[in-house]
């Protein structure tokens, strides 16, 4: 009796043992069991009438579809024509919730850009025509990227996209009949530069012209930045090894010059004179319109409007959009004498 009275103790205890390592077991799924009944009741199927149709695939207008572009896109070469090609240049470049009229402009001023490569050479030599990197050629975003981006709104902006490209086809901004450099920034400070001002040579169509900025309306049109003596010191010196920054900060930079549109055209960095887009670059502003001041033992830097500044300014673009201009008025006023016409060369 003893023996058979300690067995079914000791059974009864695996009994137990046997409960409790079932319930922790159990456990989880009964706590993860109210979020799966969730996310069944998600994959209930919708509506057919509220579900959105398919849209077809892009087509592009007969111009561009007639011009073949190799793509480089990391290590890949992509095969498309020039249409497919700039619908996902807009869709990288410009926010798809910009007045129709500034996203026609701002396809006709990538696809003028991407002709000028074409015929100049380009950067890709025989590998590539063009690249998706928007530090070497002009940014780019496949269909599901910016779906994914858009949410809620990806069908109506792929669509104004699409129609920005297709309802342009071809159509090019000209100046003494061929494609130009056609360069643009996100924000100007009120002004565009001169591409002189900028950068090694002026070209006549990328004057300074003015820009309605729609300021308290941009994310980031007035920015600021701080850095410590030791990170300016550091950061200038990397930039200008020439430059003496000897004594207090107060002293590394000066006379600064004012080019026309009010950025910082030249100063001097430690006795070193160099170009504001320089400075802008060692420091990583987001402009070259730049003040500084000494604040609290730190040097602050206040910053107005994003990018080089040249050419169209894709904001300006938009409120002139939204004032009633359209996409040939806005492109024949950031370049200057230029014409804008289907081109076939
Ligand atoms: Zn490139």
């Amino acid at each position: 009796m003893r023996q058979e009275r300690s067995g079914s103790q000791v059974n009864q205890s695996i009994a137990v043992s046997a409960l409790l390592l079932a319930a922790l077991f159990l456990l989880p799924l009964l706590v993860a069991a109210p979020f799966r009944s969730t996310l069944f009741e998600r994959e209930e199927p919708v509506d057919e009438t509220e579900r959105e149709a398919p849209a077809p695939p892009f087509a592009s207008g007969a111009l561009d579809a007639s011009r073949p572009l190799r793509v480089l896109d990391g290590a890949e070469v992509l095969e498309m024509d020039l249409g497919t090609y700039l619908v996902g240049v807009v869709r990288a470049e410009m926010p798809a919730s910009f007045e129709q009229e500034a996203l026609k402009a701002q396809a006709v001023a990538a696809r003028t850009y991407t002709l000028y490569k074409l015929q100049s050479g380009g950067n890709h030599g025989e590998a590539a025509d063009i690249c998706t990197d928007h530090t070497c050629c002009q940014a780019y975003a496949g269909e599901d990227a910016a779906r994914a981006n858009w949410g809620e709104q990806a069908g109506a902006y792929e669509a104004k996209v699409e129609a920005a490209v297709r309802e342009t086809d071809g159509e090019t901004v000209l100046y003494g009949g061929v494609p130009i450099l056609a360069v643009f920034h996100s924000a100007s400070a009120g002004l565009t530069r001169a591409a002189g001002e900028v950068w090694v040579n002026d070209l006549p169509y990328l004057q300074a012209v003015d820009s309605p900025e729609p300021g308290d309306r941009i994310p980031n049109y007035y920015s600021r930045v701080e850095f410590t003596a030791e990170e300016l010191k550091a950061k200038l010196q990397t930039a200008f090894p020439g430059a003496d920054l000897s004594g207090g900060m107060e002293g590394w930079l000066k006379d600064p010059a004012a080019d026309s549109a009010g950025s910082v055209d030249t100063l001097s960095v430690g006795g070193v004179t160099a170009k504001g887009t320089q400075v802008r670059s060692a420091l990583g502003l987001r402009s070259a319109c730049f003040t500084w001041e000494a604040q609290e033992g730190k040097m602050v830097f206040f910053v107005t409007g994003y990018g080089h500044g040249v050419g169209l300014s894709q904001y300006g673009a938009g409120a002139m959009a939204a004032a009633g201009a359209d996409y040939r008025e806005i492109l024949t006023h950031y370049y200057t004498g230029v014409t804008v016409e289907p081109y076939r060369g």
